[in-house]
């Protein structure tokens, strides 16, 4: 049986106390590999590693730490379908989707902050009171802790704008997909990266996630996950007066217009209602339709649903895989009953599938008003629901009811509306007539119970570093 260890001081080790949990294949439910399970023990192993790195790192050149982080995304480039197969096999998403999506897009996180490093500049303000510059130093040793639904992405793109400021980093990645974090982690000793620059701790939220938040050596912390999970970072975090980024849940609106070319579009929004079984953060799971296209908008979606190939991670024609763990195949099925009681008309699946491991059908749900907790909770997974609305004023006040506030997608010819609604839309991401188009440079993050603060670009860079002002009389 495989097991991933952690990762501190340029080594693999087990942790102190020797625990292990069981990492599940989800496409079979059957345990594949053991992962370490830390505890404060490990954590502060960790800690310890990459304060020793700092004063180094923290003082390497920006171009020399653009060459490891370069160096990293060769490596990481050179093993791309080993990480697309570990990354398929832990979270049973298509494997095709892991090669051509998800870890180019992590290799791509470690070069563009790599180019990041070098091209960070400050500010300095000129003016009759005399000069004032900015200084952005690195914070010291940061904590990142990411989820399971991008496991390798979201890791990287913490990881790597957090080393190009200069700081040295303890990563969590989720107990519940480990692979490619430690497969990182082993690259990076194998290149030689300077040891405790990168440390990479397993085990649960409770055991290691909250040890790294609470520990003063710590001076940042950049999650990604759930809120509940996010308000708990943030309550800990507060006592200590600590920088925390939240990158939160989400209960995304997607406004399908009469006018829009939603027929030439529909594969786009169907991927943005299933990619990755609806686990994604940004996945549109509120469809929202103008009512004198209702009909037949909802017809094509549920024909479109009825026809994506569920199934094996590992086939390539496959377009969606299994829910991530039981907990969570769980959690999505008694949301789908809840559906049911909550008078929900289920147009197509709502139900597993029965076959081994954690699957559950596309399922489209109509007939549920922006009141019901189907329509207001994350479900997070392949379920979407659809609700008809008459006018602009209407599908903007549906789009906006909700607590949570991350991405909305907007699909008209009509320029002027698109630019109404991107304006009042209360999230942090508006997409118009596409889904999920990132540019690395642009701000990310949500506002509600999406989250607080922005990653990506100079937002992430910003982050990272702490700004010092320095006033001088001309
Ligand atoms: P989660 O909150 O359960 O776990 C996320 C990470 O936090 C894991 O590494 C976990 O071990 C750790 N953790 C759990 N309890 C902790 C604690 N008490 N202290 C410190 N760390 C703790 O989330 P998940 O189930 O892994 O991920 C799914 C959630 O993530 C969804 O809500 C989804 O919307 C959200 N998400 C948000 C974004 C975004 O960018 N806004 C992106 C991806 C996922």
């Amino acid at each position: 049986m495989r097991t991933f260890d952690h990762v501190i001081a340029g080594s693999e080790r087990p942790s102190h106390s020797g625990r292990l949990l069981d990492v599940h294949d989800p496409a079979t439910g059957h345990v594949y590999a053991q992962v370490a399970a830390g505890d404060p023990a490990d954590a502060a192993d960790a800690i310890a590693a990459a304060r020793a790195a700092f004063p180094a790192w923290s003082t390497l050149p920006p171009t020399e730490r653009a060459r490891w982080l370069e160096r990293l995304a060769d490596a990481v480039e050179a093993r791309l379908d080993d990480f697309a197969h570990a990354e398929a096999v832990d979270g049973g998403k298509p494997y095709a989707l892991a090669r051509d999506a998800e870890i180019p897009r992590a290799i791509a996180n470690l070069r563009f902050f790599a180019h990041a490093a070098t091209q960070f500049a400050s500010e300095s303000h000129h003016g009759q009171a005399g000069l004032n510059y900015t200084l952005r130093q690195p914070l010291g040793v940061v904590a990142t802790i990411s989820p399971w639904n991008l496991p390798l992405y979201l890791f990287t793109w913490k990881i790597a704008p957090a080393l190009a400021a200069g700081n040295t980093v303890v990563a969590k990645p989720s107990e519940i997909t480990p692979a490619t974090a430690t497969m990182l982690g082993r690259l990076a000793n194998e290149i030689g990266f300077p040891a405790g620059v990168l440390n990479i701790v397993h085990g649960l939220g409770p055991d290691v996630g909250e040890p790294l938040v609470l520990d003063p050596a710590i001076k940042a912390v950049s999650f990604t996950g759930s809120t509940a999970v996010g308000k708990r970072i943030a309550a800990l975090a507060a006592s200590h007066l600590k920088k925390v980024s939240l990158e939160l849940g989400g209960k995304n609106p997607t406004l399908i217009f009469a006018d829009s070319d939603w027929r030439d579009q529909l594969d786009v929004i169907v991927r943005s209602a299933f990619q990755n079984s609806g686990q994604i953060c940004l996945c549109g799971s509120r469809v929202l339709i103008e009512r004198s296209v209702y009909a037949e908008v909802r017809d094509a979606l549920v024909q479109h649903a009825l026809a994506l190939r569920v199934g094996d991670p590992m086939d390539s024609d496959t377009r969606m895989g299994p829910l991530v763990s039981q907990a969570h195949f769980d959690k999505v099925l008694a949301a789908l009953q809840r559906a049911r009681d909550e008078g929900g008309h289920v147009l197509c699946g709502g139900h597993a599938l029965d076959r081994p491991g954690w699957f559950v059908a596309p399922t489209v749900i109509a007939g549920l008003g922006p009141d019901c907790a189907t329509n207001r909770d994350e479900i997070f997974g392949p379920v979407i629901t659809l609700q008809p609305f008459g006018d602009d004023d209407e599908a903007l006040a549906l789009a906006n009811a909700g607590d949570y506030g991350l991405a909305a997608s907007v699909w008209t010819r009509d320029l002027k509306r698109a630019h109404h609604f991107a304006a009042r839309l209360h999230v942090g991401m508006v997409w118009i007539n596409t889904w999920l188009m990132r540019d690395l440079r642009t701000p990310f993050g949500g506002v509600g119970q999406s989250g607080m603060g922005r990653e990506g670009g100079m937002e992430a860079m910003r982050f990272f570093t702490e700004a010092k002002n320095v006033g001088i009389a001309l």
